[in-house]
């Protein structure tokens, strides 16, 4: 039974409320990206097979110019890479694409995982190769970093890279790569001089069906996310493919994840603001004790607070990502609170909003089932919320013992 109480009415996307937070071309955008959930919707609902749909979803949000917004037009300052993307516009478009389907969020999102660092440290040859199709949505990428044994510590990474001639040979496992199953290259990090710890980590840019590649759709997660493993065994990469110089690839994949992080608070946000739209309506047209539940007291705390903790995510995102667009020179702090107060405040949200639908919220096909499902996730990837306490702690102790020190 598919529930499709809210949907109808697309995502209440809006910039008017924070105005004073986006520019005009933000109104533009959301309403774009309206549009593009209506499209979406319709895609979902098609049957297409999870491969099919996902290569197909990717492709939609190409042609509506989404993926775009991963390769500023301005270009990007190589001596801060993170700056020059349009961060707003990202959290937008995935507050507005969580709304409607966890599925087609990720896969948006990690196809800027996947595109990002090529923009930011690719040579031109690597652009003018590989940015034009991952841009159109005609082809899908993915971001290699976590192996069986490295994912908190992502630095301990075993897989290595070993000098083959004029090209390289990859070998290590990696595992939890989003996309893999349909991606038509993945970057994937790699150290080419164990020796020198995480100095050696190198980002390499290897294509489906690499020699030596093979990729596993061994994750069942318990929400629809396309997701696999790789295998890399001997894999076969050109010195062209290389991202960057041999040992930059730690700095290629902590400056993409502090460029992304924030827009998975505004994944956070879009699907927290889908649970309480859905519990709004069901508690004004359900009845029990001869009138609507929404009546009840208790029932208007859970909404009251579902509705304060959404304001306060969204406008955490939103801080931390306009702070970036205005060219703060960096948000670690700001992205660390905005992750982990986002999804954690949503799966409360959600859960609140479950509740609030009795026995219906636990049906299979019901809107605040899927987002009970989907939003667990977002806590773990990216940096868990322990790791982001690590981060914020950790810097508020640091700028004490400086005060101390002078
Ligand atoms: C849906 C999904 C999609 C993903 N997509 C990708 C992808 O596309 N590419 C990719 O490379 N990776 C991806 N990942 C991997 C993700 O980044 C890791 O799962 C994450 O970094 C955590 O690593 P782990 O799962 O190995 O947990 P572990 O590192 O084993 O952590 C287990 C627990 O220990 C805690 N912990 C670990 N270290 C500390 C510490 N120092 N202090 C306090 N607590 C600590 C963690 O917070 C966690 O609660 C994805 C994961 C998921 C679930």
């Amino acid at each position: 039974m598919i529930d499709r109480t809210v949907e109808g009415r697309g995502p209440g996307l809006s910039t008017d409320d924070l105005g004073f937070l986006f520019e005009d071309r933000h109104a533009e955008l959301a309403e774009r990206v309206r549009r593009v959930v209506r499209a979406l919707l319709a895609l979902e609902a098609s049957g297409k097979g999870d491969d099919d749909l996902a290569r197909a979803t990717v492709a939609l949000l190409g042609e509506a110019g989404l993926c775009r917004l991963f390769a500023p037009e301005q270009g990007v300052d190589p001596s801060a890479p993170q700056r020059g993307v349009d961060l707003r516009a990202l959290c937008l478009v995935r507050e507005a694409l969580a709304w409607a389907s966890g599925g087609a969020d990720s896969l948006f999102a990690v196809q800027g995982l996947g595109t990002w660092p090529i923009v930011a440290f690719g040579s031109e040859a690597q652009k003018a190769k590989w940015l034009p199709d991952a841009l159109a949505g005609r082809a899908v990428a993915a971001f290699g970093l976590t192996e069986p044994e490295a994912g908190t510590d992502v630095a301990s990474l075993r897989t290595v890279a070993v000098r083959d001639g004029a090209g390289w040979r990859l070998s290590g496992q990696k595992t939890f790569i989003s996309n893999a199953p349909v991606a038509d290259r993945i970057v994937v990090f790699a150290n080419a001089a164990p020796e020198r710890g995480r100095k050696g980590i190198t980002a390499f840019i290897v294509p489906r069906g690499a020699p030596g590649l093979s990729v596993r759709a061994d994750l069942p997660l318990v929400a629809d996310h396309s997701i696999g493993s790789l295998s890399l065994d001997g894999c076969e990469v050109s010195d062209d493919d290389r991202l960057g110089e041999v040992g930059d690839g730690f700095r290629v994949a902590m400056s993409t994840l502090d460029t992304f992080r924030v827009t998975v608070g505004a994944a956070a946000v879009g699907m927290a603001r889908r649970a309480l739209e859905e519990a709004v309506r069901r508690t004004t047209v359900r009845k029990q004790f001869g009138k609507e539940i929404a009546e009840f007291q208790q029932v208007q705390g859970y909404l009251a607070d579902s509705s304060a903790e959404l304001d306060a995510a969204r406008l955490l995102v939103l801080r931390a990502a306009r702070l970036r667009d205005f060219g703060a020179s960096s948000i670690t702090q700001e992205a660390a609170v905005a992750k982990m107060f986002a999804t954690e405040a949503a799966q409360r949200i959600i859960d609140r909003s479950l509740q609030l639908h009795g026995g219906l919220g636990v049906v299979r096909g019901v809107a605040v089932e899927r987002l009970y499902r989907e939003i667990r996730a977002l806590r773990i990837y990216e940096g868990t919320t322990e790791i982001q306490r690590v981060v914020i702690a950790s810097r508020l102790i640091a700028t004490e013992k400086q005060r101390g020190d002078s």
